[in-house]
Parts: C-alpha cells; structure tokens; sequence
C-alpha cells in the first residue's frame, strides 16, 4: 500500500504522524512510504533518517496526499488538506469532529474512509490512543508544578522534594486514571507527601495496591476534598467524566483559602477544567495568577515535548497502521471491532453517533 505522511500544519504543531522507526516497520513489509520534506525536522527526525528507513521524500503536503492512499497524521485536517482528500484516501489521526461543523462537512463531502485516533477502543472499553497523551500530560503536570512553586514564578518557594531535616511539599490529585496515574508517579519519585481523591474505589485499591502507605487515597466528597486542596502546595485537577464537561470540583473559596504561592495544574483544562478559577492558557504564556495561587491550565500540555509524545503516540498507532496497510483498510475494520470503533466517516457518511448527532447527520 501507499502510505503518507505530511507536515502538520496547525499552529505551534511540532508532532509527526510517523516516525523514521515506523517508516522503516512499514517497508519492511513491503509499503511504499512518502513523507514530505522537513515533516520531522522540528524534533530531531531529518529528511535523511526517514529516506534511510526508505521513506520517499515529497516537496509539498499536496504531493504526499496525490502519491498516498493512506494518510497518517497527528491532527485533524486543516482547510486547505482537506481540499486534496478523495474517496481513494483513508485518513488515519485525531480527528475531534463532534464540535467541529465544517471538518465534518468536508470529510463526508470528500468520501474518503476517516478513522479517529480518539474513538479507537480496546477490549477493556478503554482509548489506547488517546492514553499516551494522557501519560504525558500527567507526568508533565508535576514537573510544570514544580516549576511553578518556585518564587520567580509566583510559586510559594516549596521544593517539592524536601531536604533532611525538611518535609516534602503537599501534592494533591484529583482524579486517579491515566493523568492521575503518572502524575502520582512523578509526585512520589521526587520524594512529596501525596493524596490522591477519585469517586472510583476500584482506581483508589489500585493506588494503594501499587503505592502502599507512600500515598494517602481518599474517596472524593466535598468534604475531603476541601481539606486535601486548602492543605496543598500543588493541585494537580486530573478528573474525566466521559463525554461530559468537567465538574467545578475546587470552588473559588476553596482556591482562596489555599497558601498564598500555592500551585494549581489544571490538566482536564481541555474539558472545561475542575477548578471553578481556571481558564485555558497556552505554551506561550502557561500560567496566570488568582486569588493568590499560580495556575497552569495549558490545553495541549504534551505539545511542548512534541519529540516525547510523537515517539509515545506512534508506539501506539503503528499496529493499526500495520493491519490498516497488510490487510487493506476494508477489510482490516471487517476484522477489529475496536478498529471500527474509531470510523467516523466512510463513504459520505457520517458511521459514529455522537458525531452524527451532534452535526445533524442521519446515523
Ligand atoms: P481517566 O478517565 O483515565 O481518569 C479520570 C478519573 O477521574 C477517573 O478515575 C474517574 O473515576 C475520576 N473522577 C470522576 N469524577 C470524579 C470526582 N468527582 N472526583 C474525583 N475523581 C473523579 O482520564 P484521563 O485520561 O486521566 O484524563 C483526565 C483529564 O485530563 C481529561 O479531562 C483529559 O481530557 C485531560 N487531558 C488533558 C491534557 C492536556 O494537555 N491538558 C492531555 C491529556 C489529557
């Protein structure tokens, strides 16, 4: 099969829908790849890597989506790409098409076979490829924490850490999935005092299974969480409700009675945020300050380690992009119901339901 690669376009977008190691898997099993010049230069992957793992090297985006029949990307298609789509393409990336009217239109306008990263399923019913992001959004949180308790940030001068002699800062996280998960890990590697909330009791045994007394996990009430927040040097807010927005969990009188300097990191920012102070902000300027406590509340936190997350991220589409090229897209969704999962669009219309009712299309 012909499998393409194109440089994202979108703004401040450094991540690579493939990888020169993914290239190379791919020729392996006898593909032809196309990836256009440059697609990965941002994060140390050059033109002369993807053409030794046999890519060929095409000038423009338009020259990858004429030469390829399946299309590999990060993020969802811009305005002009989606232009260069056909009923021959399948498009392979995170497509978000439930809010998005006109990239619906377009992709069902197009014909093409579009597949979304996000709705992807595995046999626990989980997202295997929305994880990683969330593995390195939670890992990132408290190191972004860190950085934000120190004085020149605003931060109340803690060192999370400790020294002999001095306590480690107070990390509070609320929500223990995937965020959740790592940011804990991170927490407890650098030596800080944890509490963990979550509403979910089998994600607290599963803590405390793997962390014993090294963390403290609480069932999430108002109560308990108005203690464990006002106490913290660090919140990180790691909370998910499928397919809703994010409740308002810590109030503004709970973020007013937390020590002055003290830190909030809001990762499920991109949902709404659980922090009733929280607003969205971005790489170029991450942190704001309210009610005395620095907030981070940066929407696409693993597009800053766009190396880290692209390596993460093709880990896990690879054996997708494998199947969809050995056995032909066709028949690779006949065969993986998970797979199928993650059909959005196909042939004109649109096969997932949120999306078709959210844009008003017949499902
Ligand atoms: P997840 O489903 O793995 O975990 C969410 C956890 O929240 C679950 O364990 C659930 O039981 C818990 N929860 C639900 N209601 C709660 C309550 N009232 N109190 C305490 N816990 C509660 O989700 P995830 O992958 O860890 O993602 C968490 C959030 O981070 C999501 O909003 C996701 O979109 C966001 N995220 C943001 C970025 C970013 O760059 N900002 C990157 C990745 C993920």
């Amino acid at each position: 099969m012909k499998i393409g690669t194109p440089k994202e376009v979108k703004n401040h977008e450094y991540r690579v829908g493939m990888t020169p190691a993914a290239v190379h898997e791919l020729t392996g099993h006898g593909h032809e790849v196309f990836v256009e010049t440059g697609a990965g230069e941002a994060i140390g992957f050059t033109d002369c890597d993807y053409a030794a793992a046999g890519a060929q090297l095409l000038d423009s985006a338009q020259a990858v989506f004429d030469a390829a029949s399946l299309i590999v990307k990060v993020k969802e298609l811009q305005a002009t790409e989606r232009a260069w789509l056909t009923p021959d393409h399948t498009l392979f990336t995170y497509l978000h098409l439930a809010p998005d009217q006109a990239q619906t239109d377009d992709l069902v306008n197009s014909g093409a076979t579009c597949i979304a990263y996000e709705t992807v399923t595995d046999s626990h019913g989980r997202l295997p490829l929305l994880a990683p992001m969330s593995e390195v959004a939670g890992r990132m949180a408290v190191q972004a924490g860190a950085w934000c308790l120190e004085k020149s940030m605003g931060g109340r001068g803690v060192l999370l850490g400790g020294v002999p002699g001095v306590p480690g800062g107070r990390v509070t996280v609320i929500g223990g999935g995937v965020v959740g998960e790592n940011a804990i890990a991170m927490a407890v590697g650098l030596g800080a005092r944890v509490t963990v909330l979550d509403r979910s009791v089998d994600a607290l045994r599963r803590l405390d299974h793997r962390y014993g007394n090294r963390i403290t996990t609480l069932f999430s009430t108002a109560h308990g969480l108005d203690q464990a927040v006002t106490e913290a040097d660090l919140v990180v807010g790691a909370v998910l409700i499928p397919g809703a927005a994010t409740p308002k969990l810590v109030t503004r009188d709970m973020v007013r009675r937390m020590p002055a300097g003290s830190v909030i990191v809001d990762v499920a920012i991109d949902q709404g945020g659980c922090v009733e102070t929280s607003r969205p902000t971005t790489h170029a300027d991450p942190t704001f300050l309210a009610e005395g406590v620095v907030h981070y509340c940066v929407a696409n936190m693993p597009g800053a380690v766009a190396r880290t997350s692209t390596l993460a991220l093709s880990n896990v589409t690879l054996p997708y992009i494998i199947r969809l090229a050995d056995r032909g897209p066709v028949e690779a969704l006949r065969e993986d119901p998970h797979l199928r999962n993650g059909l959005n669009v196909y042939q004109g219309k649109v096969t997932y339901r949120e999306v078709a009712e959210a844009r008003g299309y017949h499902y």
